[in-house]
């Protein structure tokens, strides 16, 4: 089986400095917040192009964190797409808000401004709630459409926190992910386009003030002096050692960028003659590739990817249930139709090994064990 992310490889690209890294980070005993962390602070803030940076213990905590800082909860509807990983929404039901799940643009995967808007006044009509923030996806890598999301959300008196943890490296126009809202979270799990060795990850903006509440709710709300607690906070630091990592593989991060967009430039290429439902990224975007996700008939998916397993293929779908029909949210009313371009894709997505490590062989036997199985399971359906 090839693998479907390979983690490996890219450990053994950077090895002498990782492990340089590593011991160097161990040796000096700081665990805890060290000097690596206030580095990586800062050059990560300097590469979004935003004045701060918070690194924290996860990218659930780094949508959880602003939340937290901006008092979001009871009473108050939080718009998040219903077709994204569960935390962006989890994150919001923990502060007590209300998650309203809004649809997705079929072709791009992320929120769907008319979607929101229309959300939004609903909302408002129905008077029970009080709308307070958007939470926008950078779904498999490519940027939301900020400018729709921005305009829609400053008309209506929302903040924006940019659910950023796949879409860290991609690009809207000259601003990086990361920095299209008020806010941006992202999170370094090893999955991720910047991944650490555990868990990580990152809150960006430009607020100084807020930033300062974020830095210390990450310390149990601690103020300025040791044992002093300002506020109800999360213990959700970052270790010194995954910065130390993050660090080195940062460093690379420009060149995989750039070896994601050769791979997912192939794919194009050779799927898109046979079967043209392959991503899309609009003009003046540029995706991370975090995933690579094409379509297929619902009806044959499981024997897709059936037949791409006897070949040693994995492939993965992200993600097979929409959030307004998780168990956990029935509380909220959803019902299958209420979304329908996100339901129908959660039916149909499959995504393909995606890594800036797949060579050009092992990316060719992805591509003609998935159109054989297209083909095959056409015919068996017949
Ligand atoms: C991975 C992910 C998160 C959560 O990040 P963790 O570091 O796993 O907590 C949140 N939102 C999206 C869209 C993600 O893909």
């Amino acid at each position: 089986m090839i693998p479907f992310i390979d983690l490996k490889k890219q450990y053994e690209s950077l090895k002498p400095a990782i492990d340089e890294a590593l011991i160097k980070a161990a040796s000096s005993v700081r665990f805890i917040l060290g000097p690596e962390v206030q580095e990586l602070e800062k050059v990560l803030a300097e590469y979004v192009g935003v004045r701060e940076c918070v690194a924290c213990a996860n990218g659930t905590d780094a949508l959880a964190l602003p939340l937290l800082a901006w008092d979001v909860g009871p009473g108050e509807a939080v718009f998040c797409p219903t077709f994204t990983f569960f935390a962006t929404a989890e994150a919001v039901a923990l502060r007590g808000a209300t998650p309203v799940f809004v649809d997705v643009n079929p072709v791009t995967y992320n929120i769907d401004p008319a979607g929101l808007e229309e959300k939004i006044l609903e909302v408002k009509r129905e008077g029970v709630l009080r709308p307070r923030a958007v939470i926008p996806v950078d779904l498999f890598g490519l940027p939301h459409d900020y400018e729709s999301v921005a305009r829609i959300a400053d008309e209506h008196g929302l903040v924006v926190l940019e659910d950023a943890a796949q879409g860290f490296g991609g690009c809207y126009g000259g601003r990086r992910a990361g920095s299209l809202g008020q806010v941006g979270a992202t999170s370094f799990f090893p999955a991720k386009p910047l991944g650490c060795y555990g868990d990580g990850g990152a809150v960006f903006t430009d607020n100084s003030d807020l930033a300062e509440i974020i830095r210390s709710s990450r310390v149990h709300g601690t103020g300025g002096r040791r044992y002093e607690h300002v506020r109800l906070g999360l213990n959700s630091r970052l270790d010194t050692l995954q910065a130390a990592v993050l660090l080195v593989k940062f460093e690379a991060f420009p060149r995989e960028l750039e070896a994601r967009q050769v791979v997912a430039d192939r794919y194009e290429r050779a799927l898109l003659p046979a079967h043209p439902h392959i991503p899309a990224v609009p003009g003046g975007l540029r995706s991370s590739w975090a995933q690579y996700t094409v379509r297929v008939p619902e009806t044959r998916r499981q024997r897709i990817m059936e037949l791409m397993r006897e070949d040693g293929v994995p492939t993965m779908i992200y993600y097979p249930k929409c959030l307004h029909l998780q168990p956990v949210f029935a509380y909220l009313g959803g019902r299958p139709g209420q979304l329908p371009a996100a339901e129908k894709a959660s039916r149909e997505v499959l995504s393909l090994p995606m890594h800036p490590w797949l060579e050009p062989a092992d990316q060719d036997l992805v591509v003609r064990s998935f159109l054989e199985a297209l083909e095959k399971s056409g015919d068996e359906a017949e």
